[in-house]
């Protein structure tokens, strides 16, 4: 029986890892990639205090960090978790690929996906301004999305880049202050109800998309309608009610909500005892590789208090 399975292998599970081991706590990372989870994909990392690199050599020092402090770590895919035991000894029972593996605690870092563009384009593409804005400094450049993220995307653009289009493919929807921010930028056209085309998109030299992104949750789906620990007896299955969801709107993990007592400094505990979350996968949190690696951290922190 393990004290703590992480689920996923980036900063945040990694991180936690870490803490959890450090803390003398008997604990697995499974991840469904190679480890490092979405720094595998950064050429270069310029925004992380302390390192500067490719996301894989950060990943590597992190795995390395967290495997010789004791965390085990393997390849394996999450498909379930179902619950066992009652309030007082939660016990989950996930299945890793074919495995069942029992655990006290469940940590869920599984992060987040940008949705892709359905075609291909010739002009670079990017799903995160923040990250490979300076690589279209000076450049003609169009964003994709409408919605919150896509203006702040192109807000942030604005100073670096000659120009830039936003497109959407209905009204913008961002929130109202967001939207008056984008207007008065100096350097901004708004095309609504424009669809994005390869023929639109490779006519501009830096293309960013957003377009919304997945949270890697699909495997809790049926611990939403199920799933809250009596007190003397085993599961009992009750409705996971508007007061004590496990998802937000878009699909990402709601923590941080424990009423009274101890469970109330809980913040990354999700609306069932002893499954936690951290990095993209929480709902409320900037999508950055240091914010996920520090929220790993606090998790494994809260995480051995629980147990305690
Ligand atoms: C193209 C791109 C560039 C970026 N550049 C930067 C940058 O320069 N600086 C920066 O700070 N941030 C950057 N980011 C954001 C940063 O990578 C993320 O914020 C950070 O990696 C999130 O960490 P995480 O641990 O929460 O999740 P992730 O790093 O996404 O890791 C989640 C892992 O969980 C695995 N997983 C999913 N489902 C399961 C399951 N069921 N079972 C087991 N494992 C599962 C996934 O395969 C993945 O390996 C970038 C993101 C992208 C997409």
């Amino acid at each position: 029986m393990l004290d703590l399975a992480i689920l996923g292998s980036g900063p945040a599970a990694l991180s936690a890892g870490l803490y959890a081991a450090r803390a003398g706590l008997s604990v697995h990372i499974y991840g469904s990639d190679e480890p490092g989870g979405t720094l595998m994909q950064i050429d270069e990392i310029a925004n992380y205090p302390g390192f500067q690199g490719s996301g894989r050599d950060l990943a590597g020092i992190m795995r390395a960090q967290a495997t010789s402090a004791g965390a085990k770590l393997d390849y394996g895919e999450c498909l379930s978790v179902q619950p066992a035991g009652d309030r007082a000894h939660p016990v989950y029972r996930l299945v890793i690929d074919d495995e069942p593996v029992d655990t006290r605690t469940v940590l869920v870092a599984t992060g987040s996906q940008p949705i892709p563009l359905d075609f291909e384009v010739r002009s670079p593409v990017s799903y995160c301004a923040l990250c490979d804005g300076p690589l279209a400094a000076g450049k003609r450049v169009i964003v994709v999305g409408g919605g919150n993220s896509g203006v702040s995307e192109a807000i942030f653009l604005s100073p670096l880049v000659e120009s830039i289009t936003l497109i959407t493919r209905s009204e913008l929807k961002a929130e109202a202050a967001l939207q008056e921010r984008l207007r008065a930028l100096p350097n901004i056209a708004i095309r609504e109800h424009t669809l994005a085309t390869p023929e639109l998109l490779d006519t501009f030299d830096y293309v960013f998309v957003c377009i919304g992104k997945r949270p890697a949750t699909s495997f809790l789906e049926d611990l939403a309608d199920q799933t809250v620990f009596d007190k003397t007896a085993g599961p009992i299955s009750i409705e996971v009610t508007r007061e004590l969801r496990l998802f937000d709107s878009s699909g990402y993990l709601i923590t941080g909500r424990g009423k009274s007592g101890a469970h109330a400094a809980l913040q990354h505990q999700t609306a069932i005892p002893g499954i936690f979350a951290a990095g993209d996968v929480r709902s409320g949190v900037s999508k950055q590789a240091i914010a996920a690696a520090g929220d790993g951290a606090a998790a494994a922190i809260e995480i051995a208090r629980f147990l305690r």
